[in-house]
């Protein structure tokens, strides 16, 4: 058996979930013909009350195209030094979109309003890049799967709305923070003016992302994609997933919270973990203690069938997930329990 916590990416479709692509309706989504794609993004336009949503292959997609459809080259984003579109989209950003980041020494991924209106620059000061866009994360990866606190990110609308920035959310997670929170979508919806959602990651749907917005911004959207290389034919196969996981595995997300706030009940006690970072959602980030060799400790937890994410710098990553089971839940925390260094 193998125990594997390294993301929540590494689910694979369930029985239920391959029927229901097996019979999806299919046509040529480049002609917008075909019906699962269309359901999708019709049920997840509504889900924000947004007029615009649009099928992506990956997040990644998504997020670089609602960073291009903000920006002009040579503008920049506010964003926090964890950012995934500043970390994890290989320079995506400046090379799709010309745009530079200015980056916030935020707390775990998150920053505050006042972070934000400091991270301006003034726009008739034509030495600096020109402030065109502000991008959120929730939950946050790197952050550790923390949760925004929603009247921040409406203080932050606030500034955006005063210095006429646009307002993009990387929603990668966000089912997470709705379940956790008790938030809906259309909080959301209300909110940003672009939010991207993933299907892949806690939803385990093999592949596919959703980005939402406004009409004026979503207009051009399929010609960005087009341009980054994604018309895709009959993708209801993709989007039948999507349909089902929202059917099916999202309220199920509270039992991958469940199981990673055991974890981190469990770490804590520890001798030879030194910190365990606050668990809201699925994710579980720690730090092994000076004394105990980070490799060493991945050869162990690997020789139980483990598989975690070393962040580096001693630090460890764990992420619960659809096909994390209450066995292999168990064992996790008996294999912690007994570990000794
Ligand atoms: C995974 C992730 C993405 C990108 O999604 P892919 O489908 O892997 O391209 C974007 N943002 C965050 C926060 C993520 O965790």
């Amino acid at each position: 058996m193998i125990i594997d916590l390294r993301s929540d990416t590494v689910t694979k479709p369930t029985k239920g979930m391959l029927t229901a692509m097996m019979q999806a309706k299919v046509g040529d989504d480049v002609y917008k013909e075909d019906e699962t794609v269309n359901l999708l993004e019709k049920r997840i336009a509504d889900m924000f009350d947004k007029p615009m949503a649009l099928f992506f292959p990956s997040g990644t997609m998504a997020n670089q195209t609602a960073i291009k459809l903000h920006t002009q080259p040579g503008e920049q984003v506010i964003c926090d030094k964890y950012a995934h579109i500043f970390n994890y989209e290989g320079g995506g950003a400046s090379f799709n979109s010309g745009v530079s980041c200015k980056l916030i020494n935020g707390d775990r991924g998150m920053f505050t309003a006042s972070d934000v209106e400091k991270s301006i620059n003034p726009p008739d000061f034509y030495h600096s890049p020109l402030t065109s866009l502000v991008a959120i994360e929730n939950t946050t990866n790197k952050g550790g799967g923390a949760c925004w606190d929603f009247d921040e990110l409406k203080k932050i609308k606030a500034v955006c709305n005063a210095h006429n920035l646009g307002y993009h959310l990387d929603g990668a997670r966000l089912w997470n923070a709705l379940v956790y929170k008790g938030e809906t979508a259309k909080q959301y919806g209300d909110l940003f003016n672009t939010i991207s959602v993933c299907l892949s990651k806690g939803l385990g749907c093999p592949m596919g992302s959703v980005l939402v917005g406004d009409e004026p911004f979503m207009k051009h959207a399929i010609r960005v994609r087009k341009i980054l290389g994604g018309g895709m034919r009959q993708m209801g196969f993709a989007a039948a997933a999507g349909l089902y996981a929202l059917d099916n595995h999202l309220d199920r997300l509270q039992e991958d919270h469940e199981k990673a706030k055991e974890l981190e009940t469990v770490l804590t006690t520890l001798s030879y973990i030194q910190k365990v970072e606050p668990v809201e959602t699925n994710i579980v980030i720690f730090e092994l203690s000076d004394t105990v060799d980070a490799a060493l400790f991945n050869k162990k937890m690997h020789d139980n069938g483990i598989l975690i994410s070393d962040m580096g710098e001693g630090k460890m990553r764990l992420v619960t997930h659809l096909d994390y089971t209450n066995i292999m839940h168990n064992k996790m925390l008996d294999v912690l329990k007994t570990l000794t260094f």
